[in-house]
């Protein structure tokens, strides 16, 4: 399959990846459009369509919000036909026109958040943070093994990649201060996290079971879930995140259609214990996806999370946030948790990779971080096997700390 488009050959965004966004153009930066990926280009999907003699009131959208409540069947009729437009050559005249520089577009959130919820799914991550935030006990709590442990976030605040993030102020009180204070955080963090996005949604009541995740979830974005690791010290007991956490969270503004992801689906890790039914791993139905993530600092790498070690997948996140019958919306995002392997160089937050600022992380200018300061930015950018030897891209979310 090949496209007549020169620049999406042996390129991340080619054919096999195609993933959608939101952008504008300096022409007429008001007016949001849903575009394609491919190649160095953004193909006005809306647009194409009805160039290609068939009009869509999907992709004439503004986001993608219809196009995600439209479910499975126009999900793939949708792939099919943008792959089609692209690989025949009758059509490339009438497109042609209809293809931005993706370096001259303006990219947008590609969808309106709806619920969002942040899960915690690396073992390693979450043996990490035990052995940090309650030394002298046992690292993991007795249910982490058993359920995908997570909290309900805020979507108002997510924000796409490229935007800056102000530094939070909020109550600080380090164990040995007497009283709180009220001031900018001074521990600063990122999470690198892999977030899915709810396409069609479900009925009040209904459980939606591992075995229709890919009716229900349209694609994969990266996150970057800041954190303010002060104020969510203080506040976090005894009902989770809160403050500390919903000022701002960063999402990458391509959505990687989860049939753009076959080739990278893994097995999670072996379970020394059987799960209960509903979060059960399903045989030849894994839903690990073997994404490498890469963080920077400052243009630096200081970090490259394995996303296939996750020990619980997108499909038991599902099944398991909705089992009590709760309902699932077009829009709804949720997220993976800080993604972190084993080894130090593979941690996907700073209070791992300075082990809680007792080792700071050296940059190439000779300065040191501890956590973040202003002016900082971090990158986190994905890849994952594609069919064929390809490497489908997610693009990246970028974030700038401003006072
Ligand atoms: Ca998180």
């Amino acid at each position: 399959m090949t496209s007549w488009l020169a620049s999406a050959q042996d390129s991340p965004f080619g054919l096999h990846n195609l993933p959608y966004g939101v952008f504008s153009t300096a022409e007429e930066p008001g007016r949001r459009r849903i575009g394609v990926r491919v190649g160095d280009a953004v193909l006005d999907a809306g647009a194409a369509a009805s160039a290609a003699g068939e009009p869509s009131e999907l992709l004439e959208a503004a986001n993608l919000n219809p196009l995600l409540a439209a479910g499975r069947p126009a999900w793939t009729a949708t792939r099919a036909s943008l792959t089609r437009w692209l690989t025949d050559e009758s059509h490339r005249e009438a497109l042609t026109p209809h293809l931005h520089p993706a370096d001259a577009v303006t990219l947008h959130l590609p969808f309106e958040v709806a619920d969002y919820v942040d899960f915690y799914a690396s073992e390693h991550h979450a043996t990490n943070l035990g052995r940090i935030f309650r030394p002298g006990t046992e690292p993991l709590t007795p249910n982490w093994k058993h359920l995908p442990i997570g909290y309900h976030g805020r979507s108002g605040s997510i924000v796409v990649s490229g935007t800056d993030v102000a530094r939070p102020h909020g109550q600080r009180k380090a164990p040995a201060d007497e009283l709180p204070s009220f001031g900018p955080s001074r521990r600063l963090d990122i999470e690198a996290e892999v977030a899915f996005v709810v396409g069609a949604g479900s009925e009040l009541g209904t459980p939606v079971s591992q075995a229709d995740f890919r009716e229900h979830v349209f694609g994969v974005c990266l996150l970057n879930d800041w954190s303010s690791r002060d104020i969510q010290a203080w506040e976090y007991v005894p009902l989770g995140p809160f403050l500390g956490k919903s000022f701002a969270t960063s999402l990458s503004p391509w959505v990687v259609p989860l049939d753009a992801l076959e080739a990278a689906r893994v097995a999670p890790p072996a379970r020394d214990f059987e799960l209960l039914p509903y979060l059960a791993d399903v045989e030849g139905e894994p839903w690990g996806l073997d994404i490498a993530l890469t963080v920077r600092l400052n243009g630096q790498v200081i970090s490259r999370p394995p996303f296939a070690g996750m020990y619980w997948t997108a499909a038991q996140q599902l099944a398991h946030m909705t089992v009590n019958g709760a309902s699932l919306r077009p829009g709804d995002l949720f997220a993976s948790g800080t993604v972190s392997g084993e080894e130090r160089e593979t941690r996907g937050a700073l209070i791992e990779l300075t082990w809680n600022g007792q080792e700071p992380v050296k940059l190439a200018d000779g300065t040191t971080r501890t956590f973040l300061e202003d002016g900082d930015t971090v990158t986190i950018s994905g890849t994952a096997p594609g069919p064929d030897g390809t490497v489908v891209s997610f693009g990246e979310v970028t974030g700038r700390i401003v006072p």
